[in-house]
């Protein structure tokens, strides 16, 4: 590849990102949502994405959802909550700019969803869907979760990651870090700090086509 190749057109060249897992780290870990009124937003979270917007890092939700494999509720659900967790960020002036979900499980009670997927994390098919379809970098990219294998799946893809102490965080972080191979290059107590080393990372020096781009960098 021409080493000039990214200057050429810097609006179309691949972006930065920031992929959040769902459950534990925007809303409340409680088991499957499995009803709308399950999902409950985090403090701060509205604020943190609207950070994340200001800053013109591009949004993306990546999701495991085995409860439709297990046949614990429809698409039509996953739908709902989505549609709901969107408008609540929304009437905080905050949105996302993707959600992907994966809905599999290799032993699923439900046929069509019976599948060793590439997408379910810590399998990194989500993000590089993601990557295609919205034209992102991944290895200029983050991943914030609250699991291990949101942390694994970052890694995997060349991601920088983030481990946030909401959800499952502080239980990971304590029982299951320790003997992983891979280690969050930060720990954050949620995802507004998460979010804060974020942008500070995208002020330090960056290779020729990138710069600060936050509004909030000083
Ligand atoms: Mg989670
Ligand atoms: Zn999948």
């Amino acid at each position: 590849m021409p080493r000039h190749s990214q200057q050429v057109s810097p609006c179309c060249s691949p972006k930065s990102a920031v992929f959040l897992d769902r459950d534990g780290t925007i809303n409340e870990q409680m088991g499957y949502i499995n009803h709308i009124s399950r999902f409950v937003l985090l403090p701060g979270v509205a604020q943190a994405i609207r950070k994340l917007n200001a800053m013109q890092l591009p949004v993306v939700v990546v999701t495991n959802q085995s409860g439709l494999a297990r046949g614990y509720f429809p698409e039509s659900l996953l739908d709902a909550v989505h549609e709901q967790m969107r408008q609540q960020l929304l009437a905080e002036g905050a949105h996302v700019d993707g959600i992907y979900s994966c809905p599999h499980h290799p032993e699923a009670k439900v046929v069509q969803y019976r599948n060793a997927c590439n997408c379910r994390k810590p399998k990194t098919g989500l993000l590089e869907q993601a990557a295609r379809e919205l034209n992102l970098d991944l290895s200029r990219s983050f991943m914030v979760g609250d699991r291990w294998s949101d942390l694994r799946c970052g890694a995997a893809a060349g991601a920088a990651t983030v481990l946030v102490r909401t959800g499952y965080g502080r239980g990971e972080e304590l029982y299951i870090g320790p003997q992983e191979a891979v280690q969050p290059d930060f720990v954050a107590d949620d995802l507004l700090a998460a979010v804060a080393w974020i942008s500070g990372k995208l002020c330090m020096p960056l290779p020729a086509e990138s710069r600060c781009i936050g509004s909030e960098c000083r």
